[in-house]
Protein backbone atom coordinates (compact mmCIF):
# COMPACT_ATOMS: atom_id res chain seq x y z
CA UNK A 1 0.00 0.00 0.00
CA UNK A 2 0.75 3.37 -0.36
CA UNK A 3 2.88 5.38 2.00
CA UNK A 4 2.36 8.58 0.26
CA UNK A 5 0.32 11.14 2.35
CA UNK A 6 0.27 14.30 0.38
CA UNK A 7 1.83 15.63 -3.08
CA UNK A 8 5.34 13.98 -3.39
CA UNK A 9 7.91 13.95 -5.81
CA UNK A 10 10.16 10.76 -5.25
CA UNK A 11 13.76 11.33 -6.72
CA UNK A 12 14.91 7.70 -7.54
CA UNK A 13 18.80 7.58 -7.30
CA UNK A 14 19.33 4.24 -8.73
CA UNK A 15 17.00 4.91 -11.96
CA UNK A 16 19.72 7.95 -12.42
CA UNK A 17 22.35 5.33 -11.88
CA UNK A 18 21.07 3.41 -14.47
CA UNK A 19 20.06 6.60 -16.85
CA UNK A 20 24.19 7.12 -16.27
CA UNK A 21 25.72 3.92 -17.22
CA UNK A 22 23.25 3.61 -19.81
CA UNK A 23 24.06 6.82 -21.72
CA UNK A 24 27.90 6.34 -20.91
CA UNK A 25 27.64 3.28 -23.11
CA UNK A 26 26.93 4.63 -25.72
CA UNK A 27 29.71 6.97 -26.08
CA UNK A 28 33.45 5.33 -26.73
CA UNK A 29 35.85 5.57 -23.66
CA UNK A 30 37.98 8.53 -23.22
CA UNK A 31 34.40 10.70 -24.50
CA UNK A 32 33.31 13.29 -21.57
CA UNK A 33 30.11 13.18 -19.56
CA UNK A 34 28.53 16.33 -18.98
CA UNK A 35 25.53 15.99 -16.69
CA UNK A 36 22.96 18.63 -17.11
CA UNK A 37 20.79 19.82 -13.71
CA UNK A 38 19.71 22.95 -14.55
CA UNK A 39 16.12 24.17 -13.68
CA UNK A 40 16.67 21.97 -10.72
CA UNK A 41 17.78 19.19 -12.03
CA UNK A 42 14.76 18.75 -14.34
CA UNK A 43 12.54 19.57 -11.63
CA UNK A 44 13.70 17.31 -9.00
CA UNK A 45 16.30 18.66 -6.95
CA UNK A 46 19.80 19.86 -8.64
CA UNK A 47 21.88 19.23 -5.61
CA UNK A 48 20.56 15.59 -4.60
CA UNK A 49 21.77 15.24 -8.53
CA UNK A 50 24.51 17.23 -8.53
CA UNK A 51 25.80 15.37 -5.63
CA UNK A 52 24.99 12.05 -6.59
CA UNK A 53 26.52 12.09 -10.62
CA UNK A 54 29.65 13.81 -9.04
CA UNK A 55 29.62 10.58 -6.71
CA UNK A 56 29.01 8.31 -9.57
CA UNK A 57 31.67 9.48 -12.48
CA UNK A 58 30.32 12.71 -14.17
CA UNK A 59 33.36 14.90 -15.57
CA UNK A 60 31.15 18.28 -15.63
CA UNK A 61 27.84 19.66 -14.85
CA UNK A 62 25.68 22.43 -16.23
CA UNK A 63 22.98 24.72 -15.35
CA UNK A 64 21.33 27.41 -17.35
CA UNK A 65 22.12 30.84 -14.76
CA UNK A 66 24.55 31.33 -12.53
CA UNK A 67 22.37 31.10 -9.35
CA UNK A 68 22.26 27.58 -10.58
CA UNK A 69 25.88 27.11 -10.07
CA UNK A 70 26.64 28.92 -7.00
CA UNK A 71 24.13 27.26 -5.39
CA UNK A 72 25.79 23.50 -5.92
CA UNK A 73 29.03 24.88 -5.37
CA UNK A 74 27.61 26.81 -1.97
CA UNK A 75 26.72 22.80 -1.57
CA UNK A 76 30.28 21.52 -1.92
CA UNK A 77 29.94 19.86 -5.27
CA UNK A 78 33.67 20.53 -6.63
CA UNK A 79 33.48 19.08 -10.42
CA UNK A 80 33.40 21.41 -13.05
CA UNK A 81 30.43 23.47 -14.11
CA UNK A 82 29.79 25.03 -16.94
CA UNK A 83 27.21 28.22 -17.05
CA UNK A 84 25.78 27.55 -20.60
CA UNK A 85 23.35 30.92 -20.53
CA UNK A 86 25.60 33.66 -18.24
CA UNK A 87 24.39 37.29 -17.88
CA UNK A 88 27.86 39.81 -18.03
CA UNK A 89 25.97 41.23 -14.78
CA UNK A 90 26.93 38.09 -12.88
CA UNK A 91 30.61 37.43 -14.34
CA UNK A 92 32.27 38.78 -10.77
CA UNK A 93 30.16 35.93 -8.67
CA UNK A 94 30.83 33.25 -11.33
CA UNK A 95 34.67 33.86 -11.36
CA UNK A 96 34.19 33.51 -7.46
CA UNK A 97 32.77 30.27 -7.52
CA UNK A 98 34.84 28.63 -10.22
CA UNK A 99 31.87 28.26 -12.78
CA UNK A 100 32.62 28.34 -16.38
CA UNK A 101 30.54 30.79 -18.42
CA UNK A 102 29.46 29.66 -22.18
CA UNK A 103 30.36 32.73 -24.03
CA UNK A 104 28.17 33.26 -26.74
CA UNK A 105 28.55 36.63 -28.17
CA UNK A 106 30.49 39.72 -28.48
CA UNK A 107 29.13 41.35 -25.23
CA UNK A 108 29.49 38.28 -22.98
CA UNK A 109 33.68 37.88 -24.41
CA UNK A 110 34.08 41.72 -23.74
CA UNK A 111 32.49 41.67 -20.38
CA UNK A 112 34.07 38.62 -19.55
CA UNK A 113 37.78 39.80 -20.39
CA UNK A 114 36.62 43.05 -18.29
CA UNK A 115 35.71 40.51 -15.45
CA UNK A 116 38.41 38.26 -15.29
CA UNK A 117 40.58 40.68 -15.95
CA UNK A 118 39.49 43.16 -12.58
CA UNK A 119 39.82 39.65 -10.65
CA UNK A 120 43.40 39.37 -11.76
CA UNK A 121 42.58 36.21 -13.50
CA UNK A 122 45.16 33.96 -15.75
CA UNK A 123 43.89 31.83 -18.06
CA UNK A 124 40.31 31.25 -16.63
CA UNK A 125 38.70 28.67 -18.64
CA UNK A 126 36.19 29.51 -21.38
CA UNK A 127 33.94 27.70 -23.63
CA UNK A 128 33.03 29.41 -26.75
CA UNK A 129 29.34 28.53 -28.48
CA UNK A 130 29.10 29.01 -31.94
CA UNK A 131 25.85 28.99 -33.59
CA UNK A 132 25.00 26.05 -36.46
CA UNK A 133 21.38 26.67 -36.97
CA UNK A 134 19.44 26.74 -33.77
CA UNK A 135 19.71 30.54 -34.19
CA UNK A 136 19.17 30.84 -30.09
CA UNK A 137 22.75 31.94 -28.91
CA UNK A 138 26.05 31.83 -30.29
CA UNK A 139 29.02 33.56 -32.17
CA UNK A 140 28.60 33.13 -36.31
CA UNK A 141 31.37 31.26 -38.19
CA UNK A 142 32.46 35.04 -39.63
CA UNK A 143 33.04 35.75 -35.72
CA UNK A 144 36.30 33.19 -35.92
CA UNK A 145 39.10 36.03 -36.59
CA UNK A 146 37.79 38.43 -34.15
CA UNK A 147 37.23 36.01 -31.35
CA UNK A 148 40.42 35.22 -32.07
CA UNK A 149 42.02 38.63 -31.71
CA UNK A 150 40.17 39.45 -28.50
CA UNK A 151 41.30 36.31 -26.93
CA UNK A 152 45.06 37.28 -28.02
CA UNK A 153 45.18 40.74 -26.27
CA UNK A 154 44.05 39.40 -23.10
CA UNK A 155 46.04 36.77 -20.17
CA UNK A 156 42.76 36.59 -18.59
CA UNK A 157 40.98 33.81 -20.18
CA UNK A 158 41.91 30.63 -21.49
CA UNK A 159 39.33 28.80 -24.43
CA UNK A 160 39.11 25.27 -23.01
CA UNK A 161 35.89 23.98 -25.07
CA UNK A 162 33.98 24.96 -28.11
CA UNK A 163 30.18 24.20 -28.11
CA UNK A 164 27.06 24.05 -30.48
CA UNK A 165 24.45 22.88 -30.09
CA UNK A 166 21.31 20.32 -32.27
CA UNK A 167 18.16 22.15 -32.58
CA UNK A 168 16.21 18.31 -33.71
CA UNK A 169 18.75 16.29 -32.89
CA UNK A 170 15.58 13.46 -31.89
CA UNK A 171 13.67 14.09 -34.97
CA UNK A 172 14.26 11.65 -37.98
CA UNK A 173 12.51 13.84 -40.58
CA UNK A 174 15.84 16.42 -39.73
CA UNK A 175 18.73 14.28 -40.50
CA UNK A 176 20.33 16.21 -42.71
CA UNK A 177 19.58 19.56 -41.12
CA UNK A 178 21.79 17.51 -38.17
CA UNK A 179 24.20 16.11 -39.99
CA UNK A 180 24.86 19.67 -41.74
CA UNK A 181 24.69 20.88 -38.21
CA UNK A 182 28.11 18.57 -37.21
CA UNK A 183 29.88 19.36 -40.31
CA UNK A 184 29.64 23.28 -39.79
CA UNK A 185 30.41 22.54 -36.17
CA UNK A 186 33.28 20.51 -37.60
CA UNK A 187 34.68 23.32 -39.76
CA UNK A 188 34.34 26.05 -37.32
CA UNK A 189 36.46 24.14 -34.96
CA UNK A 190 39.30 23.30 -37.35
CA UNK A 191 39.04 27.01 -38.09
CA UNK A 192 39.52 27.82 -34.53
CA UNK A 193 42.20 25.49 -33.52
CA UNK A 194 44.32 26.47 -36.94
CA UNK A 195 44.08 30.64 -34.87
CA UNK A 196 44.23 29.22 -31.56
CA UNK A 197 47.31 27.14 -32.04
CA UNK A 198 46.12 24.13 -29.88
CA UNK A 199 42.82 22.25 -29.45
CA UNK A 200 39.78 23.03 -26.91
CA UNK A 201 37.92 20.06 -26.55
CA UNK A 202 34.39 20.10 -28.76
CA UNK A 203 31.13 19.53 -27.18
CA UNK A 204 27.84 19.23 -28.98
CA UNK A 205 25.36 16.90 -28.29
CA UNK A 206 22.08 16.69 -26.29
CA UNK A 207 20.72 13.63 -25.35
CA UNK A 208 19.10 12.54 -28.45
CA UNK A 209 22.12 13.90 -30.01
CA UNK A 210 24.11 11.21 -27.83
CA UNK A 211 21.62 8.19 -28.63
CA UNK A 212 20.94 9.29 -32.73
CA UNK A 213 24.89 10.74 -33.25
CA UNK A 214 27.43 8.60 -32.66
CA UNK A 215 29.30 11.24 -34.81
CA UNK A 216 28.30 14.13 -32.85
CA UNK A 217 29.84 12.78 -29.73
CA UNK A 218 32.77 14.71 -29.95
CA UNK A 219 35.13 14.89 -27.10
CA UNK A 220 32.68 15.56 -24.42
CA UNK A 221 28.34 15.01 -24.72
CA UNK A 222 26.05 16.77 -22.70
CA UNK A 223 22.78 14.78 -21.05
CA UNK A 224 19.81 16.38 -19.60
CA UNK A 225 16.99 14.42 -20.06
CA UNK A 226 18.35 11.17 -20.62
CA UNK A 227 19.79 11.09 -17.19
CA UNK A 228 15.94 11.86 -15.83
CA UNK A 229 14.86 8.58 -17.77
CA UNK A 230 13.52 9.93 -21.32
CA UNK A 231 14.88 9.61 -24.16
CA UNK A 232 12.30 11.38 -27.07
CA UNK A 233 11.34 8.21 -28.40
CA UNK A 234 9.70 4.98 -27.05
CA UNK A 235 12.69 2.61 -28.01
CA UNK A 236 14.77 4.88 -25.49
CA UNK A 237 12.56 5.42 -23.31
CA UNK A 238 12.23 1.96 -22.44
CA UNK A 239 15.49 1.23 -21.99
CA UNK A 240 15.76 4.50 -19.53
CA UNK A 241 14.53 4.64 -16.04
CA UNK A 242 12.21 7.96 -14.78
CA UNK A 243 14.15 9.36 -12.20
CA UNK A 244 11.26 11.55 -10.86
CA UNK A 245 7.58 10.55 -10.24
CA UNK A 246 4.92 12.48 -8.63
CA UNK A 247 2.33 11.15 -6.39
CA UNK A 248 -0.80 12.35 -4.86
CA UNK A 249 -3.49 11.41 -2.71
CA UNK A 250 -7.34 11.77 -2.94
CA UNK A 251 -8.41 14.38 -0.13
CA UNK A 252 -11.95 13.93 -1.03
CA UNK A 253 -14.68 12.16 -2.85
CA UNK A 254 -17.87 13.97 -4.09
CA UNK A 255 -20.58 12.58 -5.95
CA UNK A 256 -22.06 15.01 -8.49
CA UNK A 257 -26.09 14.97 -9.57
CA UNK A 258 -26.73 15.52 -13.04
CA UNK A 259 -26.70 19.15 -13.19
CA UNK A 260 -24.58 19.87 -10.63
CA UNK A 261 -21.45 22.23 -11.53
CA UNK A 262 -18.14 21.36 -10.26
CA UNK A 263 -14.92 23.97 -9.83
CA UNK A 264 -14.01 27.66 -11.16
CA UNK A 265 -16.67 29.39 -13.50
CA UNK A 266 -18.52 26.29 -13.53
CA UNK A 267 -16.13 24.47 -16.20
CA UNK A 268 -17.43 20.99 -15.78
CA UNK A 269 -21.71 20.32 -15.88
CA UNK A 270 -22.79 16.75 -14.76
CA UNK A 271 -25.06 14.82 -16.68
CA UNK A 272 -25.24 11.90 -15.61
CA UNK A 273 -24.02 10.76 -11.82
CA UNK A 274 -20.34 11.40 -11.37
CA UNK A 275 -18.13 10.50 -8.73
CA UNK A 276 -15.40 12.90 -8.30
CA UNK A 277 -11.62 12.86 -6.55
CA UNK A 278 -10.42 16.01 -5.37
CA UNK A 279 -6.37 16.31 -5.23
CA UNK A 280 -3.94 18.22 -3.92
CA UNK A 281 -2.11 19.42 -6.68
CA UNK A 282 -2.91 22.78 -8.67
CA UNK A 283 -1.59 24.87 -11.39
CA UNK A 284 1.20 26.14 -8.67
CA UNK A 285 2.46 22.93 -8.46
CA UNK A 286 3.38 22.32 -12.13
CA UNK A 287 -0.34 21.03 -13.13
CA UNK A 288 -0.49 23.31 -15.71
CA UNK A 289 -4.55 24.94 -16.49
CA UNK A 290 -4.51 23.76 -20.24
CA UNK A 291 -4.65 20.04 -18.27
CA UNK A 292 -8.29 20.89 -17.40
CA UNK A 293 -11.45 19.77 -19.14
CA UNK A 294 -10.21 16.60 -19.61
CA UNK A 295 -7.19 17.60 -21.33
CA UNK A 296 -5.00 15.31 -18.85
CA UNK A 297 -5.24 12.99 -16.58
CA UNK A 298 -4.20 11.16 -13.64
CA UNK A 299 -3.90 7.45 -12.17
CA UNK A 300 -5.35 5.94 -9.14
CA UNK A 301 -5.29 2.22 -9.46
CA UNK A 302 -4.12 1.81 -12.55
CA UNK A 303 -7.07 3.56 -14.51
CA UNK A 304 -7.42 6.90 -15.81
CA UNK A 305 -8.79 9.48 -14.06
CA UNK A 306 -9.49 12.80 -16.17
CA UNK A 307 -9.11 16.49 -14.81
CA UNK A 308 -12.86 17.87 -14.44
CA UNK A 309 -12.93 21.11 -15.11
CA UNK A 310 -10.29 23.94 -14.47
CA UNK A 311 -7.08 23.45 -12.39
CA UNK A 312 -7.17 25.27 -9.71
CA UNK A 313 -4.57 26.58 -8.08
CA UNK A 314 -4.24 23.92 -5.42
CA UNK A 315 -5.88 21.70 -6.52
CA UNK A 316 -7.72 19.50 -9.21
CA UNK A 317 -10.60 17.38 -9.06
CA UNK A 318 -10.90 13.86 -11.62
CA UNK A 319 -13.33 11.87 -12.69
CA UNK A 320 -13.29 8.49 -10.50
CA UNK A 321 -16.84 7.46 -11.71
CA UNK A 322 -15.56 4.12 -13.04
CA UNK A 323 -13.16 3.53 -10.43
CA UNK A 324 -12.94 1.93 -7.07
CA UNK A 325 -11.37 4.20 -4.88
CA UNK A 326 -11.81 5.78 -1.26
CA UNK A 327 -10.29 9.23 0.45
CA UNK A 328 -6.81 8.49 0.92
CA UNK A 329 -5.73 6.22 -1.54
CA UNK A 330 -2.69 7.14 -3.95
CA UNK A 331 -2.57 9.42 -6.94
CA UNK A 332 -0.20 8.90 -9.48
CA UNK A 333 0.67 11.95 -11.79
CA UNK A 334 3.48 10.69 -13.45
CA UNK A 335 6.38 7.60 -12.56
CA UNK A 336 7.86 4.65 -13.82
CA UNK A 337 4.82 3.07 -15.03
CA UNK A 338 2.67 5.82 -16.41
CA UNK A 339 5.89 8.27 -17.46
CA UNK A 340 5.86 11.94 -18.13
CA UNK A 341 6.66 11.56 -21.62
CA UNK A 342 3.12 10.08 -21.81
CA UNK A 343 1.03 12.23 -19.59
CA UNK A 344 2.70 15.32 -21.45
CA UNK A 345 1.91 14.14 -24.77
CA UNK A 346 -1.81 13.32 -23.75
CA UNK A 347 -2.04 17.20 -22.68
CA UNK A 348 0.05 18.28 -25.92
CA UNK A 349 3.47 19.53 -24.08
CA UNK A 350 6.94 17.48 -23.70
CA UNK A 351 8.42 15.46 -20.51
CA UNK A 352 11.08 18.77 -20.48
CA UNK A 353 7.71 21.23 -19.29
CA UNK A 354 6.40 18.65 -17.30
CA UNK A 355 9.19 17.65 -15.00
CA UNK A 356 10.51 21.70 -14.82
CA UNK A 357 7.19 22.75 -13.80
CA UNK A 358 6.92 20.76 -10.62
CA UNK A 359 7.15 23.71 -8.22
CA UNK A 360 9.32 23.89 -5.15
CA UNK A 361 6.37 23.61 -2.65
CA UNK A 362 6.26 19.64 -3.50
CA UNK A 363 7.58 17.75 -1.21
CA UNK A 364 10.91 15.75 -2.40
CA UNK A 365 11.20 12.35 -1.01
CA UNK A 366 15.19 10.66 -2.15
CA UNK A 367 15.42 7.23 -2.77
CA UNK A 368 18.82 6.26 -2.16
CA UNK A 369 20.83 4.00 -4.49
CA UNK A 370 22.37 1.10 -3.01
CA UNK A 371 25.89 2.16 -3.99
C1 LIG B 1 19.40 21.78 -21.82
C2 LIG B 1 20.57 21.64 -22.70
C3 LIG B 1 21.14 20.38 -22.92
C4 LIG B 1 20.51 19.09 -22.45
O1 LIG B 1 19.56 18.67 -23.40
P1 LIG B 1 18.76 17.28 -23.22
O2 LIG B 1 17.90 17.22 -24.44
O3 LIG B 1 17.96 17.46 -21.99
O4 LIG B 1 19.75 16.22 -23.12
C5 LIG B 1 22.33 20.31 -23.63
N1 LIG B 1 22.90 21.44 -24.12
C6 LIG B 1 22.35 22.67 -23.97
C7 LIG B 1 23.03 23.86 -24.55
C8 LIG B 1 21.15 22.81 -23.26
O5 LIG B 1 20.61 24.01 -23.14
Amino acid sequence: MSNIQETTLEINLAHLSHNFRYIKSKIANGVKMLAVVKASGYGSDAIVIAKHLEKIGADYLAVAYTAEGIALREAQVQIPILVLHPQPVNFSKLIEHRLEPNVYSFRTLQHFIKAATALHQTDYPVHIKFNTGLNRIGFSNNDIPLILSEIDQSQALKIVALLSHLAASEDHDEKDFTTTQIKTFQEIADKMNVGLGYRPMLHLSNTSGILNYQKAHFDMVRSGIGLYGYGNEAKYDQALKPVASLKSVISQIHILAPGDSLGYNRAFKATDTTKTATIPIGHADGISRNFGKANGFVTIGQQRAYILGNVCMDMIMVDVTQIDCQEGDEVVIFDATTNAAQVAEFSGTISYELLTAVSSRVKRVVIADKL
